[in-house]
């Protein structure tokens, strides 16, 4: 048994202990299991419950924030089978963000938006629904069928164009609308 570094006299004992950390400039209070003394009351937690501390204060900050905590980011991840290598390369990030997210570090807004997009359905549909209001309809290429689209050009010889699809009936390419003569749906 550690006596306190505050009274010097009395005991620390384990007990569910209030603290405060500072993320971003920001107060937040949390609970979590470490030691009271039994004397003045001071509360504190060991090295060990102190990486707990720094991510429960990260997850605080997170939830005001309206971003995901680490919990959660791990079992969006957990959702779609992939460990944390896999998920790093669907998402796009460096292989070691994943892991520092979910083990405390506050990720920006724009990767936390990319989370969502990549792991929540109905996040992707609702992103769907709004580029589909921000762009014309014959931009629109979700309902479109996959095809391949071979033309010639004096420049690249023959040529399989990479996004193409069938809106309809009309071919469309999604970075370009003109059509060559030469293009032919196969
Ligand atoms: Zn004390």
């Amino acid at each position: 048994m550690t006596s306190c570094f505050e009274c010097q006299g009395g005991l620390l004992v384990p007990a569910k202990v209030s603290l405060t950390g500072t993320r971003y400039g920001e107060h937040f209070t949390v609970k979590l299991q470490g030691f009271r003394c039994e004397a003045c009351g001071f509360e504190t937690v060991d090295s060990e419950q102190s990486s707990e501390l720094t991510k429960l204060i990260s997850d605080a900050y997170r939830t005001s924030h309206g971003l995901l905590t680490g919990k959660e980011i791990r079992a969006r991840r957990a959702r779609l089978g992939m460990n944390q290598q896999e998920f790093s390369l669907y998402l796009g990030t460096g292989s070691a963000s994943v892991k520092r997210w979910e083990l405390g570090q506050v990720q920006d807004k724009a990767m936390d938006e990319l989370v969502r997009l990549k792991t929540d359905p109905e996040a992707a549909r609702a992103n769907l629904k709004t580029l589909e209001r921000q762009i014309p309809e014959q931009f629109v290429v979700s309902e479109g069928r996959e095809v391949t689209l071979v033309f010639t050009s004096a420049e690249h010889g023959q040529y399989v164009h990479p996004h193409a699809i069938i809106v309809e009936k009309l071919a469309v390419y999604q970075d370009d609308l003109t059509i060559p003569d030469s293009c032919v749906a196969a």
